[in-house]
Parts: structure tokens; sequence; C-alpha cells
């Protein structure tokens, strides 16, 4: 039996089901032309003009030889080959074929040189399948972009991105082993000055479509640069709202002032290095009580107002059994943590010299993500509830429509390739702590469909949110819900995340803008229910590279040089290293 609240919202289920039809028929006739928001210089794509690139297996790519390109990559360093050389050949390219062989994704590829390379895109057909299928289609291209986009092959054409990574500097106050990043170990310092930081900054908000996204402060240590609260200040003074440090927390953790000080900045999340539950998870880090330190860090940063979002690097076979582990501790402190990022080995660095035996032994895909969380946790169906992160792009698209021509940027939208990332959303109730993915009580896909129906007509705030709300009431199963859940904790779920409405625009829920206060905080805080994403962002190595992937890039680096594919710069050729 369900509680009474739950048949009455299964009788609105079905009568929004029938109002949808009118609705829906309704807005088909005489729609309106996309406009020219005040944020791009193009107008918004309808759902039916958006591109994709090819997709399904077999099919072919434009990949790289990992020896030819590590070849080259050291010509450039040692001054035997022109770097503008990047900018006009393909360097180290050569073709891949996507295929499916023994109930698995494959990517393989031949040089004439030195021979043949393949690896594992996907455990599960089925899931590359899906994720695939349910690609909504890429971003508005990126224009006014040519300075700062313009890295050969490797140059960022869709989108305006989702996380603008700036290294702060590459010195740290630990010594992992290896950590290529590392001054302590590579030898030498690079380290932004204040006019760089300003400098790239000011550039990030030059491209269009202008988005907002989020500025994550990395490294290093990035709370080590004597910049860094400067750096947040003046991210968010440019009008960036989400701000966000790579960190792994110890500086936090050892004073709780200067988390207050990160806060009072702009600083709302805080990506912390996370590799295990335990001191003996993180033991390999040379710190005998680092998960400790975590917690420490955690504490002082929740509590003054910095999210938290724990991300992991999964390598198979090494702590992948971490993996449920973790989930539960996001589970256990659903106030606290609302995000969870694992990042799938990527083989770069001096990890790029892998013998194919442990190559082949380590690779963690995202399709192993979906099925570790399944078997370690019991959450989440790989096909159902497990989706491209660009599968967001449709309720983005919707809110810009909404939002109308006025407004100063474009929600942020992740319109990266679906072999990219993928994500699980999650509601959980704070308070019993019971936890079900939405996509269970939520039918995705067809939303997502009726969404980009109603964005399509082009109409104004009331029928669009009108729309979304139908959409929303006839695509919810009340029976499979969580217990205490309800259809205008959906409705308001929605509204607080998009701002549909004027009043979520403003704030109802909080403030999520430049001059939020501590309160706005609180607010936001103060919902019963959590909307945990647990996310997978499968950052390429030389080995599974793909040109289409990193083109649509949704990380870009900013560099002196521009603004660089996180994949380009940290793997392919490695602008990292050239610049
Ligand atoms: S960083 Fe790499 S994996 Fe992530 S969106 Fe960019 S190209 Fe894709």
């Amino acid at each position: 039996m369900h509680r009474p609240i739950k048949y009455v919202e299964k009788g609105l289920s079905i009568a929004a089901n029938g109002a949808w039809v009118v609705f829906n028929g309704l807005n088909k006739i005489n729609q309106r032309p996309s406009f020219i928001p005040k944020w791009s210089d193009k107008p918004l794509l309808k759902s039916y003009e958006k591109t994709k690139p090819p997709l399904g297996w077999p099919r072919e790519t434009d990949s790289l030889c990992p020896t030819c390109t590590r070849e080259a990559r050291q010509a450039i360093l040692d001054g035997k080959k022109d770097v503008n050389d990047l900018l006009h050949e393909k360097v180290g390219e050569i073709k891949a074929t996507i295929l499916e062989r023994d109930g698995k994704i494959l990517m393989v590829k031949d040089c004439p040189i030195h021979g043949h390379f393949e690896d594992v895109m996907a455990i599960d057909t089925a899931f590359f399948k899906h994720l695939e299928e349910v690609f909504p289609g890429r971003d508005i291209r990126a224009h006014n972009d040519e300075k700062l986009h313009n890295h050969g092959s490797s140059t960022i054409q869709h989108g305006r991105g989702s996380v603008l990574t700036v290294d702060l500097t590459n010195r740290c106050n630990m010594m992992c082993d290896p950590c290529f990043m590392d001054a302590n170990q590579v030898g030498f310092v690079h380290e932004l000055s204040w006019e760089d930081i300003k400098m790239v900054l000011d550039n990030a908000i030059s491209i269009k479509p202008r988005r907002q996204m989020s500025v994550q402060f990395s490294g290093g240590e990035p709370t080590i640069s004597p910049h860094f609260l400067d750096a947040v200040r003046y991210a968010r003074k440019v009008g960036y709202n989400s701000v966000q440090a790579a960190t792994n927390g110890i500086e936090f953790a050892k004073d709780p002032e200067f988390a207050k000080a990160a806060a009072e900045a702009g600083l709302r999340y805080a990506y912390l290095q996370f590799d295990g539950i335990g001191n003996a998870a993180n033991a390999h880090r040379r710190v005998g009580n680092l998960f400790d330190v975590k917690l420490r860090a955690i504490e002082n940063l929740y509590s003054n107002g910095v999210d938290i979002v724990p991300v992991v690097t999964i390598v198979n076979g090494v702590n992948n059994e971490q993996v449920g582990r973790i989930i539960e501790f996001a589970l256990d402190n659903p106030k606290k943590i609302n995000f969870l990022s694992f990042q799938p080995v990527s083989f770069t660095g001096r990890d790029e010299e892998v013998t194919p035996e442990r190559r082949a032994a380590q690779r963690y895909t995202l399709s192993h993500l979906a099925h570790d969380v399944k078997n370690q946790t019991g959450l989440g169906e790989p096909t159902r509830d497990w989706f491209p992160i660009s599968f967001m792009g449709s309720f983005t698209d919707w809110a810009d429509v909404t939002h109308g021509a006025e407004k100063e940027f474009g929600q942020l939208t992740c319109g990266c390739h679906p072999n990219c990332g993928v994500g699980m959303a999650v509601m959980i109730d704070k308070e019993t702590k019971e936890a079900v993915p939405v996509t269970a009580f939520l039918k995705a896909e067809q939303l997502a469909k009726d969404v980009a129906a109603v964005s399509d007509a082009g109409r104004g705030r009331f029928l669009s949110v009108t729309g979304m709300a139908l959409s929303l009431m006839r695509n919810y199963d009340s029976f499979k819900s969580p217990k205490e859940f309800k259809l205008v904790d959906l409705l308001r779920k929605f509204d607080k995340t998009f701002g549909g409405t004027r009043s979520a625009e403003k704030g109802k829920y909080g403030s999520v803008e430049g001059t939020r206060t501590r309160s706005d905080i609180d607010k936001r805080r103060s919902d019963r229910w959590n909307f945990l994403f647990i996310a997978g962002m499968w950052f390429q190595d030389l080995f599974n590279y793909d040109f289409r992937r990193t083109e649509m890039c949704i990380i870009p680096y900013a560099t002196q040089q521009g603004e660089i594919s996180f994949c380009a710069y940290n793997t392919g050729i490695g602008w990292r290293n050239i610049i």
C-alpha cells in the first residue's frame, strides 16, 4: 500500500497526460523562430537543428598513434620540430575504427610504422548504444573565439564548455607518486602571475555563446598560490557564479579561517581529491591520516557554505572496489555531498609507457563504472538510470528559451560527446536517507522529448513553464518515487535547478549569483531532498583518443595560449608540455 497522496498524484499524472495531448497539439501551431540572446551572436538552436558527430558502430574516426605522438612531442621539446606544425599538420594522426567484438566495444587502429593498437571502450554494448542514442546533439558553434581556440586539429569547435580549468601553480603541499604536474618532481615551477590570471578570465568571457560555466582553479595545489583568494574573487566579479578549487583539502583542514576566507571570496565548490574511505585507502599518498584530513576539510568547508564534490580516479583492479563505499559515504552524508565525480584512469604522463598487459588489466570505462555502482550498491540500472552528461542539454535549452533574449549569460550546458561523460541522478531524503534513482520514477527519455517540443515552439515564459510542468507530471510515477516524495517536490526541484519561474530566477530558493549571501546558501540547503549527481568523466589517452570528442570538449584549459581541450592539453599531443 502506498500513502493516499500517491494515489492522488497518480490521478494527476493521468490527467496531465490528457492535458499534454491538447497542449502539444496547440503548441505545434505557429511556432516562433529562434531568437538571438544577448549572450550569443547566433540564434538558439531548435532540437532538430542540432548536429551530431558520427555515432554507432562500426565507425571510423580520427585518432593518434601513441608512438608517433610521443616522438613528435619530444621532437618539438628538443627544438627539432616547429611547434607551429601543430596548427597546420595532422601530427601523429591515424584513422581508428570503433567496433564490436566479443560483446565489447573496442577502438582498433594501425600505424604503418608502429603497428596495431586496440583498447576497450565499453564492456556493455547496450550501455554504449543507449548513451549514444539519447545524445541530444551539439551546442551552438563557438564563435568570437578565433584567437582563443586556435590549436590545429585539437581546436574546440562547439559550445562554450562547462568547466574552465585554470592551473594556478604546479607546486603542491604533498608528494604523491606519480604526479606529473608537481614541481616537487618535474623540477621547475610554473605559476600564473596575477596579470596572467586576470587575462585568462577576461578572455574567457569574450567567447560566445557566453554561458555560465564553472571556473575551476587547479594545480598542483591551487590553495598554495599567493593569488588563490584574489583569483576566486575575480572570477566571481567577471560574472561566473560557480567558482571551484580542485584541492587535496589540506589547507582547508588545517585552518577553518582559510575555509571561511575562501567562502567569503566566493568559492562555491571544493573538488576534493578522494581516493577511498579510510586512511588505508589513502595511504599511498604518504600522509598517514589523510582520510581524517579530508573529513576535517569537509567540515570546515561545509560549515562555511562551500559545497563538496569528492573526485575519485578509478583504476580497474586497484581501487574500483571503493566505488560502492564512496557512494555509501555520500548517501550517509546527504546534507553535505550532492555531487560525486568518478574519473576512470587515463594513461597519461609517465603512464603513457604502460605495457599492453597492464593497460588491459587496469582499463576502466564508463560502463565498468555503471556496473560497479550497481553491483556494489544495488543502485541504478545501467541503461535506465545512466545518461550522457550532455542529456541535460534538453533542459538547459528549455531554460535558455524561458529566460528570454535579455539574459546576460546562457545556462551552463555540458554538450560533450556521449563517450566522454555520464551521470546518474539519485533523489535522497535527507531525513530518512532513502535513495532512489530519479529515472526510476521519471521517464527521462520521454521527458526530454517533451521538453524539446516545448522549447522548439519558442513560446514565452508562461507557456514554457506550463509545458514543462505538464511533461514532468505525465512522466512521473508516484508509486516508484521515495516514500515521502511528492509531485510538488519534483516541480520545485526543476524550478530551483533551472530558474523556470520568475520568482525562482530572482532567488526564491536562494540566489546563486555573485551577490549571494549566507542566507541564500542556507535557503538552498534547507530543501529536504538532495539531488545527488554521480558523474563519470572519462578523460582520453593516446590509446582511445578521438578527435570527434576533443572538438566538442566541455573542459577547456585556460592558458596564455588560449583555451585548449583538457584531453588535448594533458594527453593527445600534450600541449601542457609544449606550452
Ligand atoms: S576533457 Fe576530454 S573527455 Fe572531457 S569533455 Fe573534453 S574531450 Fe571529452
